[in-house]
């Protein structure tokens, strides 16, 4: 069997939702019911022949695997798991005889249904992308049922064209997986790695059949600890999948496609000997091994050495697939030239999937002069790999247009108007300590008691309620200029209004305004800060049919005049009750945007921090008594290898002190977090010294309460009790059993009773209902542990 041969210039995955949101606009009809599943597999496959048509366009070839199929209508590790027949056993009787699920089993999973609880989220590795769990137990079933891939490359193959299919790895898929409630305490999913394995054998060999060359096996769990830990596990696991048969057979019936092994978003393995695990696969056979040159370290000489000795191609990941910085061309040809010398030429690629940024800048006609000329979405990087490959093929002189064009961007940039203003950066390098110190926690406890009164068990929600078609229709309308701005306004107040008044009605103890002038809570704030600007079709998928719109990061920040107060205190005239005011914290509106990359994060994140700073002095001022600042990315920047997390936690945690340490002891901050994976960053949690802190933890059954407990967390914390990622609307049996749960671990005195998250993306009808099941069940735990004790008196 000879190896095909390996394109110059690939990417690792493109976006997948469309440039006019294609995708979600099909799954949003579907779910509503008025798409059906043909229809929606036609809008996937037009989806999917456009994008195969623009790459072409801008050079890659259809006909020698360097466009990768990574197509996905939700998720891709749900794609593994349907792959993989892995269903946990409450979805077992969606699975027809063969062990496959159909279009709607595939949603049930991602979605629940009115029964079942769908999988758990979570995020992709250190990224705002969300994938869906797997659930693996000691009788999960494997088999390899990887049909509507191998149909889609058959077809291609019928048509001429030879993609390059992509699946999450064996070796990631089992360590991104969970176990399955009810598994033995201490099973690790990983002990089912030789049945995964063989069913990714067959799922490899019916892709050989079906046509494809080359086979992209995803594998950045390596670059965690607990991956690197898992080396062994990793080279057993490719060792099994290369092997041949007794008979000397391979099993595939002496075919199957070659293997690209990737491993984007840092280093493989050993960060001491770097990549020396690729060394390893290219010496089990793998055919091409990939590396991310941007977050990760370089291979040794010594591992390049190696994988070119045993005919591995290497796989540069050198365009970086998750920021939108235009690449730094001269220095990117440098270092593949220097590859190319240490051993045999590599492939250019990008450092991960491209789905992590927008699909093109072309279509951007508002960002400043200047600002656009600096950046790369995914078809300009697409561009930037092609040069390079050429530029490696033919040397630098048959690339010095695009070098030039490069390197003047790069110095624009540096010199451009409010890059760097020195009033900013005088404010952040006066900082004194006290400036992150708000005082002893209960001291503030009990002055915050005194001034609100609340009862036991209070109840309230994370912010945002639902976007309506009219909210939608009215911000769209103010930027088109067909609504005016003061009718906008007035649309506004009506909208809070009406959010008060259910609030009130429904029985909710502190309310909130709603956020109905926030499209998306981060840019919300860029937009009213300079130094970011906002992109117009910059979409990028964060799970299934959801999006969002990152802003760009790109000068010094600065807050010109008050944000938020005037809603807020709006909303307080309207009730009794305290509204809370709402803010997002300063690692969020970084971890949410693309961010410069020509300083330091943590200087970058005071900047903001000191803006916020001044929005909370104002809200304070106008007499907010609550005020909320979210960090829902709080960990999802956090870094994948522990040693590198104490430095990250530092600069993190200050910038939410930073912002939050200006007000008085009897002004409570809330903060909220959106996972549910508390216990590796819960000493960072409680570093942020919050008052109240709402995250996530319905669908996980509210297991961040024993690593709450166990740490003796001592503030007020309020673990979501309603899942809002799902349409389905809880039973107040089941928030009472949620909210026993948290008794137990946890003193009544101190816990809020909330969903798990905003509600912008819900409709009114589910959340009505949920809401007043919540609050019936807080008032009834209430009652339950006040009897004979008095309770708090709420302000109405
Ligand atoms: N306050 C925001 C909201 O309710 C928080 C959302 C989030 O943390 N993702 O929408
Ligand atoms: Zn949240």
């Amino acid at each position: 069997m000879s190896t095909p041969h390996f394109p110059a210039a690939t990417i690792l995955g493109y976006p997948r939702i469309g440039p006019n949101r294609e995708l979600k606009k099909a799954l949003d009809a579907h779910w509503a019911g008025n798409l059906d599943t043909a229809g929606l597999q036609s809008a996937s496959r037009e989806l999917q022949e456009n994008t195969i048509s623009r790459l072409t366009e801008l050079g890659l070839s259809a006909t020698d695997s360097s466009i990768p199929a990574d197509f996905s209508l939700y998720d891709q590790v749900l794609d593994a798991t349907v792959a993989l027949g892995a269903l946990p056993s409450r979805f077992a009787d969606l699975a027809g005889p063969d062990g496959s699920i159909d279009t709607a089993g595939y949603f049930t999973l991602a979605r629940g249904d009115a029964e079942r609880q769908p999988l758990e989220m979570t995020k992709w590795f250190d990224t705002n992308y969300h994938y869906l769990v797997p659930e693996i137990g000691p009788r999960t079933t494997f088999a390899p049922l990887a049909h509507a891939l191998t149909t889609l490359i058959s077809e291609h193959r019928g048509a001429g064209r030879t993609l390059r299919p992509v699946l999450v790895g064996p070796v990631t898929y089992l360590l991104l997986a969970k176990a399955e409630d009810g598994a033995p305490a201490g099973f690790d999913p990983l002990e089912r790695l030789d049945d995964v394995v063989a069913a990714y054998r067959g799922i490899l060999a019916a892709l050989a059949d079906a046509g494809a060359d080359w086979v992209q096996l995803d594998e950045p769990g390596l670059v965690t600890d607990r991956g690197a830990a898992h080396a062994d596990i990793a080279e057993r696991a490719y060792r099994s999948l290369l092997a041949a048969d007794d008979a000397g057979t391979s099993y595939y019936g002496g075919r199957r496609p070659a293997l690209l092994v990737t491993t984007g978003y840092g280093t493989a393995g050993d960060r001491d000997t770097p990549g020396e695990i690729l060394g390893v696969l290219a010496e089990l056979g793998v055919e091409a091994v990939h590396a991310d040159l941007q977050r990760g370290a370089q291979p040794q000489a010594e591992t390049l050495l190696r994988i070119g000795a045993f005919g591995t191609r290497f796989v540069a990941g050198i365009v970086d697939g998750r920021n939108i910085w235009r690449n730094d061309l001269s220095a990117s040809l440098t270092t593949l030239q220097t590859l190319a010398n240490t051993t045999t030429v590599p492939a250019v690629a990008t450092t991960t999937s491209l789905f992590h940024v927008p699909h093109r800048l072309d279509v951007e006609s508002s960002l400043p002069a200047g600002v656009a000329d600096w950046l790369a979405f995914a078809d300009e990087k697409t561009s930037e790999v092609l040069t390079l490959a050429r530029g490696l093929a033919e040397g630098a002189e048959a690339i010095r247009t695009q070098l030039e064009a490069a390197t003047a961007a790069r110095t624009a940039r540096a010199q451009g108007t409010g890059v760097h203003l020195d009033a900013v950066k005088a404010r952040t390098s006066a900082l004194a300590p006290t400036d992150f110190e708000r005082g002893d926690a209960d001291e503030r406890a009990q002055a915050q008691r005194e001034r609100l009164s609340l009862p036991l068990l209070p109840t309230t929600t994370i912010g945002s309620f639902p976007q309506t078609t009219e909210v939608r229709t009215a911000r769209a309308a103010v930027r088109k200029g067909t609504l005016s701005e003061s009718e906008y306004q007035q649309f506004l107040r009506a909208e809070i209004a009406r959010v008060i008044e259910l609030q009130e009605d429904i029985g909710l103890d502190v309310l909130v305004h709603g956020e109905a002038e926030r499209n998306d809570m981060v840019q919300y704030f860029a937009e009213n800060m300079d130094g970011f600007s906002a992109t117009e079709h910059g979409w990028v998928q964060s799970y299934g049919s959801r999006c969002t719109r990152p802003s760009i990061l790109w000068g010094d920040v600065t807050r010109p005049k008050a944000i938020t107060v005037e809603w807020t205190s709006y909303a307080q005239s309207l009730t009794a009750h305290p509204v809370k005011g709402m803010l997002t914290g300063p690692v969020t509106i970084l971890a949410w945007s693309f961010v410069r990359d020509d300083q330091p994060l943590a200087e970058t994140a005071n900047q903001v921090a000191l803006a916020l700073r001044e929005e909370i002095a104002d809200l304070e001022a106008a007499g907010t008594a609550i005020i909320q600042v979210d960090e829902p990315a709080l960990r999802e920047l956090l870094p994948l290898r522990a040693s590198d997390q104490d430095a990250y936690l530092a600069w993190a945690v200050s910038a939410f002190r930073l912002a939050t340490s200006g007000v008085r002891q009897a002004t409570q901050i809330h903060t909220h977090l959106c996972y549910s994976e508390f216990g590796e960053v819960i000493s960072a949690i409680d570093g942020l010294d919050a008052d109240v802190t709402s995250l996530e933890a319905a669908r996980s059954r509210l297991e961040v309460v024993a690593d709450l407990a166990g740490f003796g967390y001592r503030r007020g914390i309020g673990p979501g009790v309603y899942d809002i990622h799902s349409p389905r609307v809880p039973t107040e049996e089941e928030i009472a059993g949620l909210i026993g749960t948290a008794l137990q671990g946890l003193d009544a005195s101190r816990l809020w009773i909330n969903p798990d998250c905003g509600l912008k993306t819900r409709g009114y009808t589910e959340t009505e209902e949920s809401l007043r099941h919540l609050v019936a069940a807080a008032r009834a735990a209430r009652t339950g542990l006040t009897a004979g004790e008095p309770v708090g008196v709420t302000g109405a």
